[in-house]
């Protein structure tokens, strides 16, 4: 089995810049998407440095745990170091692809996994926010979190300290499998049944990741929006272009 990704990354229709970034590398079968904060584009720098701290850590022959530490030291480190970069942070949502068909994920922050499988999306991270743990703690509805001014607030993040705590995911996938990967510009405009109907009715992957991204944009597009999703297929399934991947204009560069 392998994965054919396709992956898009969106201003949206309301910030500035975009300080998400997503990065696919074959090479380390590493998938990732980071949503950066941080004022006056520190947030790009932040999301930036930790996938190309994360991808040479990975390189280097790193356990995926261990590269998210040292990507949280590196983020920690310049914002510490350079006044401009104060307070900087991002989220990662991190997949290894094992030769068995084995994802490991690591998660920090409020991006997210999903899996859909025969047809039912499942959410496989837990968000790292207020909302997130109000709900957990039965203190604030579903319904209540979706308009809660309170959202965005986010309870763990890459280089806001020296230690990080990642939570670490294994998923066995099976062929078939539909994964995505986003930030929550894409979880904040629209709803689960609404994404996952998305997911199930698109074959196409490319479509499917254009038809969410118009979909968070459509619905207002407040905030930067990353999709990337993984077709879990047979290895004697050809996939177009895989052999030369363009490197997406927002990707880190290694
Ligand atoms: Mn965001």
């Amino acid at each position: 089995m392998k994965l054919a990704i396709a992956a898009l990354t969106d201003v949206g229709r309301v910030r500035p810049a975009n300080e998400d970034a997503f990065v696919v590398d074959a090479s380390t079968r590493l998938l990732a998407v980071a949503d950066g904060m941080g004022g006056h584009q520190a947030g790009e720098v932040a999301s930036a440095a930790a996938l190309n701290a994360l991808q040479a850590r990975l390189a280097g022959g790193q356990r995926l745990d261990e590269a998210i530490v040292e990507a949280n030291r590196v983020v920690f480190t310049r914002a510490a170091s350079d006044v401009t970069l104060r307070g900087m942070g991002t989220t990662l949502t991190a997949a290894i692809y094992g030769e068995d068909a084995m994802l490991t994920i690591g998660h920090v922050g409020d991006s997210r996994a999903y899996l859909l499988r025969n047809g039912e999306l499942r959410q496989l991270t837990v968000d790292h926010s207020v909302v997130a743990e109000l709900v957990a703690a039965g203190q604030l509805s579903e319904d209540e979190a979706e308009a809660d001014p309170r959202r965005s607030m986010i309870t763990r993040a890459l280089g806001i300290d020296a230690e990080v705590e990642i939570d670490l995911l294994p998923v066995q996938l099976v062929t078939g499998d539909r994964l995505l990967l986003c930030s929550d510009g894409l979880t904040t405009m629209l709803r689960d049944d609404v994404i996952a109907e998305m997911m199930r009715n698109e074959p196409e992957r490319e479509q499917a990741a254009q038809s969410l991204v118009e979909g968070a944009n459509g619905a207002g597009g407040a905030d930067n929006i990353t999709v990337l999703i993984a077709d879990v297929v047979d290895d004697d399934v050809e996939i177009p272009g895989a052999a030369a991947p363009a490197a997406p204009p927002d990707s880190p560069q290694p």
